[in-house]
């Protein structure tokens, strides 16, 4: 049982300054896959504001009926976090084949933007009979596209920390913000630097 760690009990943190770099960090020191059913992408999607209460239970509710499509959902996710997390720290090789992979999830069938208004505000919606259980990716890509392209691209940066590689947008005065959170992976590195101070020589 993986409850422990599921999304739904222990929201994930969202720390990067824009959603579309929490998805990227939906992997824990850089090898923990924290995505292992579409039922922890909703639940971070919830979390991410990307569906509300009652989209989650649709999405729940969807997977939970069609657990084949909820596999094939989530592969599709996994494979464009791994795009778009090559889009950012791959080498310049790896820049084509991840535009492809994103543009492919992109040009899906289904996927009709609509704006509506209701309730507390303007909302995106997207056709019925588009595919649902994608729709909070889809929001995520065209959000990672706006950022790619826009003045911001410069600040996108990951945490020095070796085991964490989490991303984050650094929006700091002098571009000087080196770690994803301050009390987890700045801690660790001050600790370090106060040990080798004390321990060295
Ligand atoms: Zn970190």
């Amino acid at each position: 049982m993986q409850e422990y760690d599921s999304y739904a009990r222990h929201p994930p943190k969202l720390i990067a300054g824009a959603r579309c770099l929490d998805f990227l960090n939906t992997i824990e020191d850089a090898r923990t896959e924290r995505l292992t059913r579409y039922s922890e992408f909703a639940f971070w999607s919830k979390a991410a504001e990307l569906v509300d209460a009652g989209g989650l239970r649709r999405l729940l509710a969807l997977a939970a009926k069609q657990p084949e499509v909820a596999a094939k959902a989530l592969a599709v996710v996994l494979e464009a976090r791994k795009a778009l997390a090559q889009l950012l720290a791959g080498s310049p090789a790896r820049r084509k084949p991840a535009i492809s992979a994103i543009n492919r999830i992109l040009a899906q069938d289904g996927f009709t933007l609509r704006l509506a208004f209701g309730g507390d505000g303007f909302r995106e919606l997207w056709e019925p009979d588009s595919p649902e259980l994608l729709q909070p990716l889809l929001i995520l890509l065209r959000e990672a596209a706006a950022l790619l392209s826009s003045p911001a691209q410069p600040q996108i940066h990951h945490c020095a920390d070796d085991d964490c590689h989490w991303f984050f947008l650094d929006t700091s005065r002098n571009q000087s913000r080196r770690w994803c959170q301050m009390e987890t992976c700045g801690n660790k590195a001050k600790a370090r630097a106060h040990y080798r101070r004390h321990h060295t020589g």
